[in-house]
């Protein structure tokens, strides 16, 4: 078999290094474990394979796993320690940085649409004293972005590439193996496979219809049911017009922000890649390159201006 032949036959081989940027950060970091490194990275400037074990909890051989993705995303940078008893520091890159975002959306979305969210630190801009989740804005024209004033475009020759499994996880354990919940929990439903990404960022494009999602997704009906089925279950989507279409519950709709952030980081993390899709801002034509800003002040929050504060006289005094 010549090698155009051996692409030929395996649709992931022809994008090579290219592999759908969109589907490469879902796969990178739609994952619980992942998420926590990165949160306890930032709030506590875990560095060190120790101080993630005794936060996260997580058995060593799947946090190593984990470290190794990051550092060959590019997201960590491992620093050899010849004389500590960690052997390693994995640092955050500018790349890894860039994920700040996507972590205070996550932490947002949980903070205001889950049972458990009122237990979370809450968000402080030091600069106005403003506590709670910020929005998202548009960097072409800065304004204020809802999902209603954006289109979301997906590549005609896209659909494969957003469904296709490609290289996943081969060394992914089950979730099980993470003991208890944490912040990232609920929201795994909605990014934690790609498939569940796909259908969810289809959601928020307009999306409403089983045939339109099989349009879109290179889908089996039985496997686009059942994530159908586990987002209703998950109040992400609801079923309407007597069961015909699937639309977003206002929780599913508060997912924007994730998304919006996990798409502007693959542009990132994927330079010269073309996206399959893309959020387009309505009201001014551009493509969306989202920031956050202080709901408070109006200002845009970056990181050097927000504290978490942990929440007095509670029992759970840990984020996550
Ligand atoms: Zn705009
Ligand atoms: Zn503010």
């Amino acid at each position: 078999m010549s090698l155009s032949e051996v692409r030929a036959a395996a649709p992931d081989a022809q994008v090579g290094a290219g592999m759908d940027p969109v589907a490469a950060t879902f796969d990178l970091l739609g994952d619980r474990l992942t998420l926590a490194i990165l949160r306890d990275a930032f709030l506590h400037e875990a560095r060190r394979f120790n101080q993630w074990i005794e936060r996260t909890g997580a058995p060593p051989a799947m946090l190593t796993s984990r470290l190794n993705a990051l550092v060959e995303a590019g997201v960590l940078h491992r620093v050899p320690q010849p004389t500590a008893a960690d052997r390693h520091e994995y640092l955050l890159t500018e790349l890894g940085f860039a994920t700040w975002e996507i972590l205070i959306c996550l932490w947002g979305w949980h903070r205001e649409w889950s049972p458990s969210g009122a237990l979370q630190p809450e968000l402080v801009h030091t600069e106005c004293g403003h506590r709670g989740p910020a929005v998202v804005l548009c960097r072409g024209c800065d304004r204020t972005v809802t999902p209603h004033e954006t289109a979301v475009e997906l590549r005609p020759d896209a659909v494969w590439a957003l469904g296709s499994s490609g290289r996943r996880r081969s060394t992914r354990a089950p979730e099980a193996a993470l003991s208890g919940r944490d912040m990232f929990t609920e929201v795994m439903v909605a990014i934690g496979d790609r498939w569940s990404a796909a259908v969810t960022g289809l959601a928020l494009a307009g999306i409403r219809r089983f045939s339109d999602f099989r349009a879109n997704l290179d889908i089996s009906p039985t496997t686009l049911t059942d994530r159908l089925n586990r987002l209703c279950s998950a109040q992400i989507l609801r079923k309407a017009d007597g069961g015909r279409e699937y639309r977003l519950t206002p929780r599913g709709r508060a997912l924007f922000g994730v998304y919006a952030f996990l798409l502007s980081w693959s542009a990132l993390a994927y330079p010269g890649a073309r996206p399959g899709v893309m959020i387009r801002h309505s009201s001014c034509g551009q493509a969306l390159v989202p920031a956050l800003r202080c709901r408070g002040c109006d200002a845009r929050v970056d990181r050097a201006a927000v504290v978490f504060e942990p929440l007095p006289d509670l029992a759970q005094p840990r984020l996550g």
